[in-house]
């Protein structure tokens, strides 16, 4: 376990006035040009500030540092040439367009536009020296270029090529690319020299990285001869510096999150662990090393007197609910209330039941709080809740409603993390403080992410990981088939459910439609009870009321219902260990973290068992890559690391569903060999720089800073 982090909060304090020139601060009026309707379009591409400008990058160079004759030129090659005009012909061939041959000595060239005026037309006489830029094509006449971007030479004027290369803004419709090369060029010529280095050179040199100045400079102006390729992955030590600062600042704010925190008091949570060793010697199997060692972990978070902020990382059947079950008992035991909060009212409920189930024999009540509930068992549920006779209360995020008053709380579990997104994991730290007290916080996601990446984006949480799954799971066997050969599953769903097994068959989202998915669902249930009519199929979804979800799946749990045909609701958390046989209907539409979810749902018994990903031709690359990957490999951190490669980091973890802001420069996919050294890059500032700190959070998170905040 970490401990706290000295000198972080006094890092943290620094006066605003202590920075110099605040470009962060400085808005983008500054430069000379930009008005009232520019900075409006600018506004659109996320630039406000000189720092904005300054940070908004090229993703794409053009080489214009070099004149190349006509002779030498190859289609699909962007150049620049000098050349004379030989002659300018509108013709009316197909498109009215006007076509313009010009000549250098070395070969001819058409030009050729569709847009274009009358006076252009004039001004390109026979004779008239032009410097152009595009990319060369073959065309009817020969190489051709499309409205090439050109200038006029004047009589005697010789044309030079560019000093740097020239770079490719993202841009906004109604806003060019020449626009944002003065722009830049107006920032960097203006307020690069005051930019304030923050990284030390004992940071920077180990790791071959520039100073900042010296990578906003490369990065906007590349020389001739850069290493364009490198430049347009993203890889080049200039990029390498500001993304690195970005991931810094990131991880530093997160610190500083954590450090407050720590400032905060909770209570400290010493039960001598009897509750917990009474439900362990109730259940009819014995702990896994894996879960003893995580029970353990946050045992010892719960006997210290500032909040834990702990995650656990567990793959999907890896028996995450013991441990959090653990965890509410040590609270329990030493006079204070948990909560668990699950993603959905279906998991908020066998949350319930299993709790019940465990506690209940120990003499400990728990309620249930979700959104469904009728007003009197609401009222009795909160009445439970405030007056402390409920221990435990499970639910939804209804949990967190300003009417839910807890009597004593100590601790919260929030379920399937990564359902909720990182925001509301903040806001819930809020919740239930108390004479200055905060709860504990336990987190608990199957969705693991390598450690890595982990550290980098949970800066501000210890980690625990369940590496082990119950004894005796064989790994489920996966296979992928086209919707073509349907029979087949309904003949392997009649067969396992006559061998006394159960099976789950998922029909996800066709459209973006809850009430189209329901029919889908419907239609589905409908047909497959005719086709097994010696079984009972059963429909469960997300419309029904939480009761009739609730009676359904007790059917199910004991054997009552062979075949429960299902929407995505049962993706996270339900457990039915008899069910050996998981069939999912258009499986490429889904993610791989849903899918590895779904086949999640079987394999939690001692029998083999299998899951079935049928999907409608034709296959995208992408979803093939997803379906390959789910067949060959069971193992949830394998699973975790290709979706990251496959979708990058801000949707694995949630984020992007969230409107969370992603990094502006940095990826943590691109970038992660930078994470190693960042832990110790923080270290250093901490220790040494503590008054650099600041000023680098506020550089890339700013105002927007929604982390400190809480
Ligand atoms: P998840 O980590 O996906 O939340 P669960 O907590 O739902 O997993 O556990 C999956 C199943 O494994 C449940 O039926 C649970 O009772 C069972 N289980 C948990 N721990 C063990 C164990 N140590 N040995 C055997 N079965 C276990
Ligand atoms: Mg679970």
């Amino acid at each position: 376990m970490e401990k706290r982090i000295r000198g972080l909060d006094s890092a943290f304090r620094i006066p605003h006035s202590a920075f110099e020139t605040d470009i962060a601060a400085l808005s983008i009026t500054a430069l000379k040009g930009v008005g009232p309707k520019l900075k409006d379009k600018l506004a659109r591409l996320g630039l406000d500030t000189v720092q904005d400008v300054l940070f908004h990058l090229p993703f794409r160079y053009q080489d214009r540092t070099r004149l190349r004759p006509i002779g030498g030129l190859v289609p699909g090659q962007e150049a620049v040439v000098v050349a004379q005009v030989e002659l300018a012909d509108i013709v009316y061939r197909g498109r009215r367009s006007l076509v313009v041959r010009v000549a250098d000595g070395t070969g001819h060239l058409i030009l050729r536009f569709f847009h274009f005026s009358a006076a252009q037309k004039e001004n390109l006489t026979r004779g008239r020296t032009l410097k152009l830029f595009g990319e060369a094509r073959e065309g009817p006449m020969g190489l051709e270029i499309v409205h090439p971007e050109y200038e006029l030479i004047g009589e005697g004027a010789s044309p030079k090529a560019d000093e740097h290369l020239t770079p490719v803004y993202p841009a906004t419709t109604g806003l060019h690319q020449l626009s944002l090369r003065k722009l830049t060029q107006k920032a960097l010529d203006g307020y690069l020299e005051h930019i304030p280095e923050w990284l030390p050179q004992e940071i920077l040199a180990p790791l071959k990285l520039p100073t900042l100045q010296e990578a906003l400079a490369y990065v906007h102006r590349p020389p001739p001869g850069a290493p364009v390729q490198t430049l347009e992955a993203g890889t080049h030590p200039a990029q390498q510096r500001l993304a690195f600062e970005e991931m810094l600042a990131f991880h530093l704010s997160l610190k500083r999150l954590r450090a407050r925190m720590q400032r905060h008091a909770a209570p400290k949570l010493d039960g001598a662990g009897k509750l917990t060793q009474a439900l362990l010697h109730s259940l009819p199997f014995a702990p896994t090393g894996a879960q003893r060692r995580v029970i353990g972990e946050i045992a010892r978070d719960l006997g210290q007197p500032y909040p834990m902020q702990r995650l656990v990382q567990g793959d999907v059947g890896s028996g995450k609910t013991l441990v959090a079950a653990a965890a509410c008992l040590t609270a329990i035991e030493s006079g204070f209330q948990a909560a668990v909060m699950a993603p959905t009212e279906l998991l908020a409920e066998q949350h319930r039941h299993n709790f019940t189930r465990w506690l209940a024999p120990l003499g400990i009540e728990a309620a249930l709080l979700s959104g469904k509930l009728n007003a009197r068992s609401r009222r009795a549920a909160l009445a439970g809740v405030r007056e402390g006779r409920a221990r435990l209360a499970v639910g939804t995020h209804a949990l967190f409603q300003d009417e839910v008053e807890f009597e004593k709380l100590g601790l919260i579990v929030v379920d399937e993390q990564h359902r909720f997104g990182v925001h509301q994991r903040l806001l819930l730290r809020e919740k239930g403080g108390r004479d200055g007290m905060l709860p504990h916080q336990l987190i608990m996601t199957a969705t693991p992410i390598p450690r890595t990446l982990a550290q980098s984006v949970y800066a501000d949480l210890d980690v625990s990981v369940i590496d082990e799954l119950p004894p005796g799971r064989k790994p489920v066997d996966t296979v992928v088939l086209p919707e073509a050969r349907r029979a087949e599953v309904v003949a392997r769903v009649r067969a396992a459910c006559l061998a006394g097994r159960q099976a789950y068959w998922v029909c996800p989202l066709i459209e973006e439609s809850e009430a189209l998915e329901l029919q889908t669902a419907t239609d589905t249930a409908a047909a497959l009870s005719q086709a097994l009519p010696e079984l009972k199929v059963a429909l469960v979804h997300g419309r029904l009321k939480p009761q009739q979800k609730a009676q359904i799946m007790a059917a199910f749990k004991e054997g009552g219902v062979h075949l429960l045909v299902a929407t995505t609701v049962i993706e996270v958390g339900v457990d039915v260990p008899n069910a050996t046989l998981m069939i999912v209907e258009n499986a490429e539409r889904l993610g791989l973290s849903q899918l590895h979810q779904l086949r999640g749902r079987v394999g939690r018994g001692a029998q083999q068992s299998a899951c079935v990903l049928m999907y409608a031709a034709p296959l995208s690359e992408a979803a093939r890559a997803r379906l390959t990957a789910m067949r060959t490999t069971n193992d949830g951190f394998e699973i975790a690391r290709r979706d990251l490669e496959m979708r990058g980091p801000g949707e694995v973890l949630g984020t992007r569903q969230t409107g969370e802001r992603q990094f502006h420069i940095a990826d943590l996919l691109r970038d992660q060999a930078l994470l190693p050294h960042i832990e110790r890059a923080a270290a250093v500032l901490l220790e040494r720089y503590p008054r650099h700190v600041a000023p680098i959070v506020r550089r890339w998170l700013g105002t927007k800073e929604s982390y400190g905040e809480v």
